[in-house]
């Protein structure tokens, strides 16, 4: 089979694997049908790593995917062959300890697509995947929904833990796929006020045409939360990766709220306001990816009381994958998610 490999900072090129085979026991044979480019697909295209975890080359990246069933091994009995499904790209060992307490997402023996040291990604004709990690979908779904219902599920999780009820004011810095996602969420729930800071102008006017009441540059954040939600919002979700963007988030945090850091920022520390944080008894939650959130997200999506079609701006072939990277590293001609369909 085909595979779009990460062989040097920077490159990609169409490689030849083996198929995967056999199907072993509780195993499913997928046909990949559409890759969503993540940010951090992104961090590994262009600097090889992030924190500790190191590339070696060559390596196949991506890990949001709509696939095919074609073969499903002994013992598994959903999904069939056939099916369309969204595939949750963790692989927990339901051995360890968080395992056992429920938080497979910080399992200890992780397997987690396109990540190095655990396994390889879905930027490739064919996939073995286990059948639990399978989410049929209905047949109206796009394969742009069903890929997006991975960020959407991280949007779900970080909701949950930051604790956003009805009625919340909520600040969202970064209008990437995960900030408009989260936004999409906090919209669902019932939030007042959503408040989006993004500096770059297409994706501030992508949230404010999917329910922002307020998109703009981020330092115009404290002005528009002081109008709009006085005193301060309940909830902060960073989806930006960026110091400055915690920053703001801070300063618009009301007291005893909850400051949520999901974006991955470059450095390898960040800096909180000590004083801000501690005098205001703020809650700083770190957010890492989601934990069984994806049947929801499909729930959501069916349901339409979320929208992610618009999020799906550009599409390759795989073997256009190097210009879909480019393109996404770049910030170029407004993308918010670049799809490659093979
Ligand atoms: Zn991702
Ligand atoms: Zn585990």
């Amino acid at each position: 089979m085909k595979a779009a490999a990460l062989v040097g900072p920077g490159r990609i090129a169409i490689i030849e694997r083996p198929d995967p085979w056999p199907v072993c026991d509780g195993k499913v044979l997928l046909a990949v049908r559409m890759v969503g480019i993540c940010g951090s697909d992104v961090h590994y295209f262009e600097t090889g790593r992030i924190g500790d975890a190191q590339v070696c080359y060559p390596f196949v990246l991506g890990h949001e995917f709509a696939a095919e069933v074609l073969a499903v091994g002994p013992g598994v009995d959903q999904p069939k062959v056939g099916d369309i499904v969204a595939v949750d790209p963790a692989m927990p060992c339901h051995a360890c300890d968080q395992c056992n307490s429920g938080r497979f997402n910080t399992c200890r023996n992780l397997r987690f697509l396109g990540c190095p040291g655990q396994a390889e990604g879905c930027l490739c004709e064919l996939i073995l995947m286990p059948s639990e990690c399978c989410y049929r979908v209905p047949r109206s779904f796009s394969l742009e929904q069903i890929v997006l219902t991975e960020p959407l599920a991280i949007a779900v999780h970080a909701t949950r833990l930051a604790g956003l009820e009805p009625g919340m004011d909520i600040a969202i810095p970064g209008a990437g796929p995960i900030g408009l996602c989260c936004l999409q969420v906090a919209r669902a729930i019932g939030a007042r006020c959503c408040l989006v800071a993004e500096p770059i102008e297409q994706r501030a006017l992508a949230a404010r045409n999917h329910g922002a009441d307020w998109a703009g540059s981020p330092a115009e954040l404290g002005n528009a939360v002081a109008s709009l939600a006085p005193g301060g919002v309940h909830v902060v979700l960073e989806a930006a990766g960026q110091q400055e963007a915690i920053d703001r988030g801070l300063q618009v945090l009301r007291p005893g709220g909850v400051l949520g850091i999901i974006g991955i920022p470059r450095t390898d520390r960040i800096w909180i306001d000590a004083h801000k944080a501690r005098r205001q008894e703020v809650r700083i939650v770190n957010v890492r990816r989601q934990n069984l959130c994806t049947q929801q997200a499909i729930d959501m999506i069916q349901q339409g009381t979320v929208e992610v079609d618009f999020m799906a701006t550009h599409r390759f072939s795989l073997e256009q994958s190097q210009d879909a990277f480019e393109l996404v590293a770049g910030y170029r001609h407004g993308v918010i998610k670049a799809m490659v369909c093979i």
